[in-house]
């Protein structure tokens, strides 16, 4: 089967490469601010329980240059588009390039997912935030709609690099992705009642995207505290791998560990299988549960490694 693929689009100095680096090269949101302007496609590869690459076009590369041929061979093969809107800046022009994508990208391929980030919501205040979120999705859909493209798979997220809401929207775009996943989450819901686990995710170790969570809904301020706990713990593991007690490359593989969060909670967090880590969150605590996790934890890794690997 081949490889999905993902295009990171938008105009030039809308944050492209800079979600690029902090959701897959760990790098800091400041940092991107010396990040020089990508002039040539980059790639991102992930193989875990889902296989993509994201490839990022460069703003200044013109794709309505290129004739007919050439669009629909950019666009047969896409699983998603994810295109970056500036909300700090003036958008009506990346709205009518979006529009545009859409349209081409449509008629190519009607199953493509649409992904739109009004990115950069850090600078806006809140009341501000809601306005530009109405605003955008309003013009673009009546736009489509003028056009006759009225069944495109559109969805809005707000983003920021300077907190999780970009991983957060990544998790959410990847799950799509997944094959199998509703038969995923019903097998992390049996595992969160038999396990006495109020919620659970598979986070990708890299990036902390999870790729996939059981039907209970998550909110930021959990996603939040999974993804830093997973950050402290991988730390942890790569301070003790020198001596040989855990090693890997990230440090994450072998990684099993349970702790108590300052609010009672108890966290789980156990190595998968092809860079997953699970990570699970109750509020009670027993000798005796503990050992049920565990198990509970090997089954479903078993499960798995059979059908992902
Ligand atoms: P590209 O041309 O689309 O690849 O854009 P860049 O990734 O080079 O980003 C352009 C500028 O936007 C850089 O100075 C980044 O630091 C800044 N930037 C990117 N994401 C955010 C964000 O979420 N919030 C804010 N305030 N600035 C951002």
């Amino acid at each position: 089967m081949e490889t999905p693929k993902i295009l990171l689009m938008g105009l030039r100095r809308g944050g492209k490469s800079s979600i690029r680096q902090v959701v897959f090269h760990n790098m800091q949101p400041l940092e991107t601010l010396y990040l020089e302007s990508t002039s040539r496609p980059t790639e991102e590869n992930m193989d875990s329980l889902v296989k993509f690459q994201l490839q990022e076009l460069p703003g200044q590369l013109d794709v309505f240059q290129a004739n007919q041929e050439d669009q629909s061979h950019l666009y047969s093969d896409v699983s998603s588009i994810i295109y970056v809107i500036d909300s700090q800046d003036e958008y009506l022009m990346a709205l009518q390039n979006l529009v545009q994508i859409v349209e081409t990208a449509y008629k190519v391929n009607p199953k493509i997912h649409f992904e739109v980030l009004i990115h950069k919501v850090d600078g806006l205040n809140e009341d501000f935030r809601q306005d530009t979120q109405r605003d955008i999705i309003q013009r673009v859909t009546d736009e489509l709609t003028d056009m006759d493209i009225t069944n495109a798979d559109l969805t809005f997220h707000m983003t920021s690099i300077f907190d999780h809401s970009i991983v957060e929207a990544f998790s959410r775009i990847v799950q799509k992705l997944v094959p199998k996943l509703s038969s995923l989450t019903q097998l992390l819901d049996i595992f969160c009642a038999r396990s006495g686990i109020e919620k659970v995710f598979l986070f990708d170790a890299n990036s902390k995207i999870y790729l996939a969570t059981d039907s209970s809904p998550v909110d930021v301020e959990t996603y939040q505290i999974c993804s830093d706990f997973i950050d402290v713990s991988i730390d942890l593991a790569n301070l003790y791998s020198k001596n040989g007690s855990m090693q890997s490359q990230s440090g994450s593989q072998q990684l099993s560990c349970l702790s108590k969060l300052q609010n009672g909670v108890n966290v789980y967090l156990s190595y998968m299988v092809k860079g997953l880590l699970l990570l699970g969150m109750s509020r009670s605590d027993s000798q005796q549960k503990l050992v049920l996790v565990e198990n509970n934890i090997c089954v479903l890794r078993d499960g798995l490694e059979m059908i992902y690997t």
